[in-house]
């Protein structure tokens, strides 16, 4: 079976003006994803209300129409002192979090085997009540909540391998033990949280898993790690879908992080992620760009992710 790639030219809408989260990191992308034989390109739906409010307030939804609200006047308009939105944001967001919420239908209809949903604005700093750190929706969270509510899925597994810790997912399922947030990032570092002692409350309790990894950590221990990481979470629970916060500005080359994997080392992540699907939940995996600031070498990591997604064993 293929792999779903979600796509709509609406994410280069996106106006940030100078700002390292701008459209030509998903332009550079698609091209060279294009370049790809056997992939079957969808296009997203937008979310709806009710998928951006099982892991949003109104308060912060409220927050995102007023701002976009300004646009008709305004180019840019700041949602917080990183997130820029201008005419194009919202329309964008919403087929970004739409866009998992398409790429989960398609692994579930057994239409494809696994996706990747090529994304902007990025999502996982985006907690219940503010956007942040470029994020506005956390496309993540309304994936793993709908899976569970559309196909009474139990247990998600999100995978967080951005360079950045993603305080907003984890915020969003901090006390919730169906959802298990997995999250290795260079630390200390934006936002500063993420810390080992970060774990989980009440429910929650031992369903959340921070690897901080010091700036320079070689690729090796990192891959290292991450394994560990993995077996610890498997020991404990039974995963019925993964989801992967993929973003690549842990790359050596990029611009914003201080780590060192190389485009082997992604792809070979996204073959021990596709192993842990196929041994506990036939394969349903969906993953979706978050951060990867390298212009020049983001497309050709991002290919080889989607190949390793690709790739027969
Ligand atoms: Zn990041």
């Amino acid at each position: 079976m293929p792999t779903a790639l979600i796509y709509a030219p609406e994410f280069l809408d996106h106006d940030t003006g100078s700002h390292p989260e701008n459209a030509g990191r998903v332009s550079g992308i698609k091209t060279e994803l294009e370049k790809l034989p056997g992939l079957n390109w969808l296009a997203p739906r937008e979310a709806e209300e009710a998928d951006i409010l099982r892991c949003h307030t109104d308060n912060h939804l409220d927050a995102v129409y007023q701002a976009w609200g300004i646009t008709s006047t305004r180019k840019f308009v700041a949602l917080d002192p990183d997130t820029m939105m201008s005419r194009g944001s919202l329309k964008a967001a919403l087929l970004g979090s739409g866009g998992v919420v398409t790429a989960v239908d398609a692994v579930m209809s057994g239409q494809v085997e696994n996706a990747f949903v090529l994304v902007r604005p990025p999502g996982h700093h985006a907690t219940p009540d503010q956007a942040m750190g470029f994020c506005i929706f956390n496309h993540v969270a309304v994936g793993a909540r709908y899976v569970q509510e559309t196909y009474n899925l139990e247990r998600v597994l999100i995978v967080d391998w951005d360079v950045h810790h993603g305080n907003g997912t984890q915020d969003i399922f901090y006390a919730d033990k169906s959802v298990f947030y997995y999250s290795l990032h260079q630390f200390p570092h934006y936002p500063g949280t993420g810390s080992h002692h970060e774990t989980g409350v009440g429910a929650g309790k031992g369903y959340t898993l921070n690897i901080p990894l010091p700036a320079y950590t070689s690729a090796a221990d990192h891959v290292r790690e991450f394994r560990r990481g993995l077996k610890e979470i498997t020991a404990k629970i039974k995963p019925d879908f993964i989801l992967v916060s993929a973003g690549f500005d842990a790359h050596i080359a990029d611009p914003l992080g201080e780590l060192q994997l190389t485009d082997q080392d992604f792809s070979q992540m996204t073959t021990d992620l596709k192993h842990l699907a196929a041994e506990y939940c036939e394969g349903r995996l969906v993953s979706m760009l978050e951060g990867g600031y390298n212009l020049t070498t983001l497309p050709y990591t991002v290919s080889r992710h989607v190949r390793a997604l690709q790739a027969k064993e």
